[in-house]
């Protein structure tokens, strides 16, 4: 939270990259999406009041840390909460995701897709009862790579948050990986970093 530190966190990385972009790049509209099977509480709290900034959450639920309803759309109402009950089909958690996305992007073309990339939703992770599994965060991924090409040239950053089973973590994140780079690739970029 602004003001005190909860789970693993001590900074809102994502939160303060779309200020900062805001700020020092001038980037007007921001998408927040965060596949995290954690309610992105502090994440919400930063950005809520900031017209320019969409917040898309995915989550179990009841889980914690307690928050995220979907009836909690901010004051502003740019916050998409989508609670899951655990132990769904990979495809419906993909699905709502991408749903959620298409609600928060009617009539707002981000300028830049920042991704809350947290593995603990992974099927099989201690802290989380979500199946993903690696493959389908990359096929999250790519969907979110070829909305931000229609949105704004692909500019995304995936920011590494939660996972708490190294191995599937890494499996992650590779699949990620390929999914950021596949577009780059394609599109003539290399993929660096
Ligand atoms: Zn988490």
């Amino acid at each position: 939270m602004r003001d005190r530190g909860m789970g693993f966190c001590l900074f809102g990385n994502v939160a303060l990259g779309a200020h900062y972009a805001r700020r020092k790049y001038g980037v007007e509209r921001v998408l927040i999406v965060d596949f995290d099977v954690h309610h992105g509480n502090g994440t919400q709290a930063l950005v809520e009041t900031t017209p320019g900034i969409h917040f898309v959450s995915m989550h179990q639920w009841p889980w914690y840390p307690g928050t995220g309803a979907a009836d909690d759309r901010g004051p502003l109402r740019t916050v998409w909460n989508l609670p899951m009950p655990a132990g769904l089909s990979p495809q419906e958690y993909v699905e709502t995701l991408v749903r959620g996305v298409d609600d928060a992007t009617r009539g707002f073309v981000p300028e830049l897709l920042l991704v809350s990339a947290g593995f603990d939703c992974l099927r099989g992770d201690p802290l989380g009862g979500f199946t993903l599994e690696p493959q389908d965060l990359g096929r999250i991924t790519k969907v979110l790579v070829e909305k931000a090409m229609t949105w704004c040239g692909g500019r995304v950053v995936a920011v590494l948050e939660g996972g708490y089973r190294p191995e599937r973590l890494a499996a992650g994140v590779v699949e990620v990986m390929r999914a950021l780079a596949g577009v780059a690739a394609s599109s003539g970029c290399a993929a660096t970093g």
